[in-house]
């Protein structure tokens, strides 16, 4: 099966047929800058593999909601550090952010959520 993929124009970012945003929140946006800073310094372009309104998100509530997103991790040379590296950036901002490097063979990627049900910075 290919995979098609198209641009976000102006975002560089690379999204997998299928993955539907909901929106372009400022926490999207928030999110795109830790994945392409973390990219770019390969010099590879962020790619959104899943989003918000994607069919198999029915049982992720932050998915639904659109504050969670998943990107491609195995074009990166080192997904296990370019992960925390991620983590460090993204909670340097707000704790309600995680990322997730999720290692499953054939469907290895990052998901990253901003959790609205936690409280935020005191
Ligand atoms: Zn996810």
């Amino acid at each position: 099966m290919s995979i098609i993929y198209h641009t976000i124009p102006d975002l560089d970012v690379e999204v997998k047929e299928g993955a539907q945003l909901a929106r372009i929140s400022g926490q999207f946006l928030t999110c795109l800058y830790a994945i392409w800073y973390v990219c770019h310094e390969q010099g590879k372009s962020p790619v959104l593999t899943g989003a918000s309104r994607d069919q198999v998100y029915d049982h992720e509530p932050l998915h639904q909601m659109g504050y969670a997103w998943d990107w491609r991790s195995e074009h990166l040379s080192d997904p296990a550090r370019a992960a925390q590296e991620l983590q460090t950036l993204l909670s340097s901002i707000d704790r309600r952010w995680r990322c997730v490097y999720i290692r499953t063979p054939g469907n290895a990627h990052y998901h990253i959520e901003y959790d609205v049900r936690k409280p935020g910075p005191e």
